[in-house]
């Protein structure tokens, strides 16, 4: 890509106007790519076009259009697969097989889609006083799209497919540091023939791009991923009108290890959900519970399994954990490694700087935490976890739920009735038993708590998406009799 032009407003690129950004390699701090960022004006100017296409067009009411072009994007994409993920690689940090797995379950998000629509018949139903009610779920108009930088693609496509599938025009806002595999993304939606405006990209900070997206009169629905207090602005700034809004937010999650689990299972779970993606995943299981009587053992081979992991050149495909995402992003873990310490827990291991170039930080766990550390309650969103140990599974329960967050949790057990019961117990939006990170195309992911309001993926995603009307008729117009006229 050598061209400046990276904003798409109704079907042409456009340099942007705004500020210039570099896009940089965070295993060697080498440039990407350089980019003008969109201003105020132009990202209205996205929204508008938006609008236009929906209300000027047949997108909103042609299902059959809509379903054969999101096709046609799915095979687009899975063609240019590889080059996707060596993008997505190279602009976030994230191992290659990582890379790899977002990229094919993002053309499989767009075919669920898709489908889920194509399969949809409507509801119908005659009443007891003869009237028919018809329920019809019409799409929301404008949508704003807002998405963090750890999964650029993949969390753009939880918006993206359920909202076009749906009938809704949009305007994308991937994160400031992570644009290069949406630039390459809209070329695919040029490729594969969407009207002009029904997808628009425009790049830029959340000040002021994002937020001129969010207060914009023409968006009518803002679906937004990031952290808990963008969240908080976001959902402040839709209040006044009432603006649809739905928030994928941050998390403090949960791994309760009970006394009956495998510990060698138990060790790589621990290690898998804590540092898959560098611990940068809003489910990262960043709170070990363990039951007392195994603490010591899993801790000394938590430990030297740590020191057997491979980091390095994300590309490489033996690598299994990269560098942070960026220089400001290592500081802010780096903070709160010196927290920890000062709060008086133990670092055991890890929290390291290991490269000279390249923002690499060693897996660090923390010991001898408790529930009110700021380690254990506020998010670090990197390679950081803390070990705690119970007693008994009320207790696990108290200690998982004990924080503000309620995203996921995480519970390893041989009696899979008892971890079920535990399951009945926690506040949180997904939970694993005997597993842990797999998103399922079809099932709900989202947050309970301060984690977030709504839900993404399965038929919820899409009806985060839609306005439901419900349309009562009665056959004949008679009169009401209810007044003595
Ligand atoms: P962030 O909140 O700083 O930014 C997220 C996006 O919002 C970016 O595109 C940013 O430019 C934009 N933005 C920032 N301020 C804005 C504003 N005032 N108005 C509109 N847009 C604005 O988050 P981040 O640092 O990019 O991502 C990390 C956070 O995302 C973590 O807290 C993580 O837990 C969360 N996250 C949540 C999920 C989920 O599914 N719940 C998934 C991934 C990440």
């Amino acid at each position: 890509m050598n061209d400046t032009k990276y904003l798409f407003i109704e079907g042409n690129w456009q340099s942007g106007d705004g500020k210039s950004r570099t896009l940089i390699n965070p295993y060697n701090e080498e440039r990407i790519l350089e980019i003008k960022e969109a201003t105020e004006e132009q990202a209205s100017q996205a929204v508008l076009a938006a609008r236009r296409a929906f209300d000027e067009t047949d997108w909103a009411i042609n299902k059959e259009k809509r379903i054969s072009l999101i096709h046609r994007l799915a095979d687009l994409l899975e063609e240019n697969s590889e080059e996707f993920a060596v993008a997505e690689t190279t602009n976030t940090g994230k191992p290659i097989r990582e890379s790899r797995l977002d990229i094919s379950d993002s053309a499989a998000c767009l075919r669920y889609y898709a489908d889920l629509v194509r399969e949809e018949t409507g509801s119908e139903k005659k009443n007891p006083d003869d009237t028919i009610s018809k329920v019809i779920e019409e799409p929301i108009g404008v949508c704003a799209l807002i998405v963090p930088w750890n999964f650029p693609l993949l969390l753009g496509m939880w918006k993206i497919a359920p909202a076009l599938a749906a009938g809704n025009t949009v305007v994308f806002k991937p994160s400031e540091l992570t644009a290069l595999s949406a630039i390459k993304f809209t070329k695919l939606i040029e490729q594969s023939g969407f009207p002009p405006g029904v997808f628009n990209l425009v790049l830029g900070e959340g000040l002021p791009v994002g937020e001129t997206l969010v207060k914009h009169p023409e968006t009518d629905k803002i679906s937004f991923t990031g952290g808990s207090k963008t969240g908080q602005a976001i959902n402040q700034l839709c209040a006044g009108t009432f603006k649809r809004v739905s928030l994928e937010l941050g998390g403090k999650s949960p791994l309760i290890i009970r006394e009956d689990a495998d510990l060698d299972a138990a060790v790589e779970w621990g290690i898998f959900g804590a540092f898959f993606n560098q611990g940068e995943v809003c489910v990262a299981s960043s709170r070990i519970l363990i039951h007392q009587n195994i603490y010591d053992s899993f801790i000394e081979r938590l430990t030297k399994k740590l020191e057997i992991i491979k980091i390095g050149d994300p590309l490489q495909e033996e690598t299994e954990m990269g560098p942070v995402i960026s220089k400001d992003h290592l500081d802010k873990i780096e903070q709160y490694i010196d927290v920890g310490q000062q709060e008086g827990a133990t670092l055991l291991t890890g929290g390291r700087r290991l490269a000279e170039s390249g923002f690499y930080l060693s897996p660090a766990v923390f010991t001898n935490v408790n529930q009110s550390m700021r380690i254990v309650q506020e998010e670090i969103f990197g390679p950081v976890v803390t070990v705690q140990s119970f007693e008994s599974d009320e207790e696990a329960v108290k200690l998982a739920n004990g924080t503000k967050y309620g995203l996921a949790a995480g519970i390893l057990s041989a009696d899979v009735r008892k971890a079920e019961e535990i399951a009945s117990k926690l506040k949180a939006g997904t939970i694993w038993i005997n597993s842990y990170h797999t998103p399922y195309v079809d099932a709900p992911w989202g947050g309970y708590k301060q984690s977030g309001i709504g839900r993404e993926l399965g038929p919820h995603g899409l009806a985060g998406f839609r306005e439901v009307k419900h349309i009562n008729t009665s056959g004949i117009l008679q009169r009401a009799d209810w007044y003595n006229f």
